[in-house]
């Protein structure tokens, strides 16, 4: 396998302006230049010549690169058009990549690792474009696409979100979410001028480990979830007002009342004071 040729500002800036290629803010296209950063992101993730790994978002194929040499097949999605002849010039000599030029949100990743693995677990790793980072992170959970951990580099203030527990401002349902399905390590901060064009924000790298069963017992997800949007939807309402006006949900006051009253915090405890273990219990209460 090749040595990869990119992650630094000159080479990808030779890349660009061999296909006069111009920036799509649409598509929050932030490449990265920083062969630290790409070390650090491989090696986080974890890769070995067994694994196949999903790469959303390829850009002009940098990481893409790195990939190839660690993982046994890559599999590249790619929204933009403009960047399909750089993949396929960056990555000739790569012979275990695949280039789809489509919407990530738009394709059935659970077939895709049938096809691509035999349903066998991918490690997914991106740079994600950040407009777009909660539904795919989302959509690979919910889905239930067969995989073990996802590596990916998203704004700081949203890594922070998917980390931290109850009390704390950036606690909301993404946190609740991304908890019940894994478990989260921040890997690294990556500071702007890592990126070509340089973005607006912090970026943190973080790992998400795929639990194989959920810390918590629940016996509806989908109702459950339904309770934490409600919840956070009006934060500075309590828990009986969030569930009682919530559109998602009908149970009555009453009921809303009685089962609050069992987790033991009184009638005016607020969502965002609730651990995963409590948004749990209430909604297996309610369920019943
Ligand atoms: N991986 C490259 C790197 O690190 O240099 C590029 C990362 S850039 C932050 C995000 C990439 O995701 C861009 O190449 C962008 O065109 C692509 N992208 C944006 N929306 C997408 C979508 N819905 N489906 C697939 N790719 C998308």
């Amino acid at each position: 396998m090749k040595e990869p040729t990119l992650g630094n500002p000159q080479n990808t800036i030779a890349v660009l302006q061999k296909y006069n290629f111009t920036f799509q803010k649409k598509f929050g296209q932030n490449f990265l230049i920083d062969t630290h950063v790409l070390d650090k992101i491989i090696r986080a993730a974890d890769i070995g010549p067994e694994d196949c790994v999903l790469e959303i978002g390829p850009g002009i194929g940098t990481m893409t690169q790195y990939l190839a040499c660690a993982a046994g097949r890559v599999i590249a999605v790619e929204i933009d058009r403009a960047l399909i002849p750089i993949l396929e010039d960056t990555l000739e000599g790569y012979d275990n990549v695949r280039i789809i030029n489509e919407d990530v949100l738009k394709l059935d990743l659970k077939a895709l690792a049938e096809e691509e693995n035999g349903g066998r677990p991918l490690k997914v790793v991106a740079n994600l474009p950040y407009y777009i980072t909660t539904p795919i992170i989302m959509g690979l959970f919910e889905n239930h696409v067969p995989l073990e951990s996802i590596t990916v580099m998203v704004q700081k203030e949203v890594a922070d979100r998917m980390q931290v527990g109850p009390g704390t401002k950036d606690y909301g349902a993404l946190s609740l979410a991304v908890q019940y399905y894994a478990k989260p390590y921040i890997v690294a901060n990556v500071p702007p001028n890592c990126f070509m064009p340089r973005p607006k924000v912090g970026s943190a790298v973080i790992r998400l480990d795929r639990y194989e069963k959920p810390p918590v017992e629940v016996k509806d997800e989908k109702l459950m979830f339904r309770i934490i949007r409600a919840s956070f939807n009006q934060r500075r309402k309590t828990l009986v007002n969030g569930l009682k006006n919530s559109p998602e949900l009908t149970f009555s006051k009453e009921e809303i009342e009685s089962a609050i009253e069992k987790l033991g915090k009184g009638l005016n405890v607020r969502g965002e004071s609730l651990t995963l273990e409590e948004f749990a219990f209430l909604s297996n209460k309610l369920c019943s």
